[in-house]
């Protein structure tokens, strides 16, 4: 069960941190006694972000991450691949939307979307307190055709 959770809070440069207090969702991430390192960072997926992240992984000894940033359809294989650079379980590491599901949707909000978007932290970091690592598995494929 993982117990050193870092967790990556992303400005896409105003998309986000225009709309929401970055800074304190990260402050409010780093109250939850598993969080090693809560940071909030300019452009998450850049190379210097992804830098950033592998190197806290490392020097750090995290076992899991959360990003709060975009959707997942957009950076959830990016980051999924840091976690492996960094030699950690790829699925031990949860996306958060903060952008499409929150600075953008509530854009004449800014305390709501702040408040959300802890919220949305607090859940993605819950969810891999109760997380265990996943392995991928191979399956044999059968000719044999079941009509229901
Ligand atoms: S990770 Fe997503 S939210 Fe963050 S800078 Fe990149 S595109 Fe923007």
């Amino acid at each position: 069960m993982p117990e050193r959770i870092g967790v990556y809070v992303c400005w896409c440069g105003g998309n986000i941190a225009d709309i929401v207090d970055v800074k304190d969702v990260a402050k409010h991430a780093a109250e939850v006694p598993e969080v090693v390192v809560a940071k909030d960072v300019m452009f998450a997926c850049s190379d210097e972000g992804q830098r950033t992240m592998v190197e806290d992984i490392k020097n750090l000894k995290l076992d899991c991450i959360v990003v709060a940033s975009c959707s997942p359809v957009l950076h959830e294989q990016t980051f999924r691949r840091v976690a492996e650079r960094a030699n950690l379980n790829k699925y031990l590491y949860v996306h958060v939307n903060i952008r499409e599901q929150d600075s953008w949707a509530h854009q004449h909000d800014r305390k709501g979307a702040t408040e959300k978007a802890r919220e949305l932290v607090g859940m993605g970091i819950e969810k891999l307190v109760k997380s265990s690592p996943l392995n991928p598995i191979r399956v044999e494929l059968s000719s044999k055709v079941l009509v229901v």
